[in-house]
């Protein structure tokens, strides 16, 4: 009974999570090449370790096969196949992965990240199939399995007969109905349009028996069919190409093909550089942060590819820290083939690449900054915590590419301004950058500490976060501007006249003062008059270096 009500609502869950993540059937196509792209990249990325393979690039290919009499699409490929067991881990936990990926998506609000992290792409078969069956053999294995399944209800897997290493999918296209025709999928004029789309530059040839027709002899106007196979993309990678012949959305069909997120992507960036290191690079900018970004599960790290070959998936250190954010790849045939991780990270050249990459980078958000600046905001919206770390990490030692890229709220402007933005604006009397800190924009508006500063007419940003006031105490000054607390007890800004009363208010009623301070006993240094207050009857204020809010930040941290 209870099983039952499990699977009903597994599969509810599997057919939302398709229905979200897709708004196109055809991308099924895209998902399935994608893996056995993966497949063929794995038998390459083995036989560079080892000996006794030999990778002849002839023999890897990818297959589409339409048959509409059986009303079946099979995509194969020659690459590195799966085990009995990899079978079942691999596409056998539908309801697993859907419920985490489920989870995880209502911890935060965009489930496009989610869903790529746990691999669902194969699943994008059941839009069009109403049954998938996979023929595979491993290049660990001398057996050959065959997994069936019509969906979420379960599947089978048997030994099966299959000579060469490598992975058959077959799809048995759903039924049509009268709302819905999946004929399209059999027709090859539409796989090829399918595949130019989103596959064009996958590495391998993807092919296809394609049917054209000749006149049956020489003059004669009768014309017979007959198959011939054809390599239906055009494997020029992207990044190999002119900038001029791309448009924006090739950049944003290849950010999404490699997975680099299911979000658009606020820019890309194209390098080609030919001096006396030479590579090609396309980094992208994303607009949504992935959903463990700011978690220790998040890796950093650029594709790095030597003469269009994938070396190392996740290249830590093309990217600094604190451009984690970054996605893409970086290609240069001055790197060799064999190298290991090891040894890439002394590898000069990658080291002089990485130093481009972070500057160019680095101008390009400045860019953003002056010419797209709401472009900018959605962007510090989801980087900025990171770019914060990052003027901290280090003891500052990144301060300098950062200073000009962070963003306050600010009391002025009710919105997020730089610090140069604020510095331009200071009143020449004024001394210090001024902010406040507190849980959130309401609350420090609230703040009594704000009145003196606010009611001169100057600027206070607003820091909500925690690493805010650690990141501007590393950056200590900004074009000589110092930073300073609202609740600092030295604001510089009382007049002497103002001193003056004060001291006469302080003499008046010291008995008071002493017996206040009595009673909060050590919760207090001392308690004094102040003439900062207009609407507040009191307010704490700090001295020295360590503030109320970086003391109860510094309280919460494990020691
Ligand atoms: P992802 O590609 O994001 O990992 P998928 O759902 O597309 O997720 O695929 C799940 C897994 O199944 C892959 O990671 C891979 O291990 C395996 N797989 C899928 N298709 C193939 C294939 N053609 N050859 C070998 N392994 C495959
Ligand atoms: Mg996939």
């Amino acid at each position: 009974m209870e099983k039952k009500q499990f699977q009903a609502e597994s599969k509810r869950l599997l057919e939302m999570m398709i229905n979200s993540i897709y708004t196109k059937k055809e991308v099924f196509l895209r998902e399935l090449i994608s893996n056995a792209s993966d497949a063929i990249d794995k038998i390459y990325y083995k036989a560079l370790t080892d000996d006794s393979l030999t990778f002849n690039k002839d023999d890897y290919y990818i297959k589409i096969t339409p048959n509409k009499e059986k009303r079946t699409l099979t995509i194969s490929d020659t690459g590195i196949g799966m085990t009995k067991e990899e079978l079942e881990t691999n596409l056998g936990t539908i309801a697993k992965s859907g419920s985490l990926a489920f989870k995880k998506e209502n911890e935060i609000k965009d489930g496009h990240d989610i869903i790529g992290q746990f691999g669902v792409g194969f699943y994008a078969a059941f839009m069009v199939a109403k049954q998938v069956t996979v023929i595979s053999k491993s290049l660990k294995s001398e057996e050959a399995y065959k997994w069936v399944s019509s969906g979420v209800d379960g599947y089978t897997i048997e030994p099966a007969e299959k000579n060469e290493v490598g992975t058959d999918i077959i799809l048995t296209l759903k039924d049509n109905t009268e709302d819905e025709s999946y004929d399209e999928f059999l027709n090859e004029w539409r796989i090829k349009e399918i595949v130019k789309k989103y596959s064009d530059f996958i590495r391998y040839p993807i092919k296809m028996e394609v049917t054209k027709s000749k006149p049956k002899d020489d003059d004669s106007n009768e014309y017979v069919d007959y198959k011939e196979e054809e390599t239906l993309n055009s494997m020029v990678p992207i990044w190999k190409k002119n900038k001029n012949e791309l448009k924006d959305e090739d950049y944003e069909n290849f950010y999404n093909e490699k997975h680099f997120g299911f979000d658009k992507p606020l820019k890309h960036i194209h390098i080609k550089v030919d001096g006396t290191i030479r590579y090609d690079a396309i980094l992208y900018i994303p607009e949504q942060a992935p959903f463990n970004f700011y978690t220790t599960d998040y890796e950093k790290g650029l594709e790095l590819y030597s003469n269009g070959v994938l070396i190392m998936e996740k290249c830590a250190d093309l990217l600094p820290d604190h451009f984690s954010f970054v996605k893409g790849l970086v290609d240069s045939p001055d790197l060799s083939l064999n190298i290991s991780r090891e040894m890439l990270q002394q590898d000069r050249q990658l080291k002089v690449i990485a130093k481009n990459i972070k500057n160019k980078i680095k101008r390009e958000l400045l860019n953003l900054l002056k010419n797209e600046r709401e472009k900018y905001e959605k962007f510090y919206e989801s980087f900025g915590r990171v770019l914060k770390f990052g003027v901290y990490n280090e003891f500052g030692a990144h301060k300098e590419d950062l200073e000009d890229l962070i963003m306050f709220y600010s009391s002025k402007e009710k919105k997020l301004v730089t610090l140069d933005e604020y510095v331009s604006r200071m009143p020449e009397d004024q001394k210090y950058i001024y902010y406040a800190t507190g849980d959130s924009i309401e609350r420090i508006e609230k703040l009594p500490q704000t009145e003196l500063v606010a009611d001169k007419g100057y600027e206070i940003l607003y820091f909500t976060e925690d690493v805010d006031e650690f990141a501007i105490k590393m950056l200590m000054n900004y074009k000589e501007k110092e930073f300073k607390s609202v609740s600092d007890s030295d604001l510089g800004i009382e007049s002497t006249e103002d001193k003056k009363q004060v001291e006469a208010e302080e003499k008046e009623n010291k008995d008071l003062f002493e017996h206040m301070a009595k009673v909060l006993g050590d919760k207090v240094k001392k308690v004094k008059p102040s003439n900062r207050l207009k609407t507040h009857p009191v307010c704490l204020s700090t001295e020295g270096d360590v503030t109320i809010e970086m003391e109860k930040v510094l309280n919460q941290m494990p020691n």
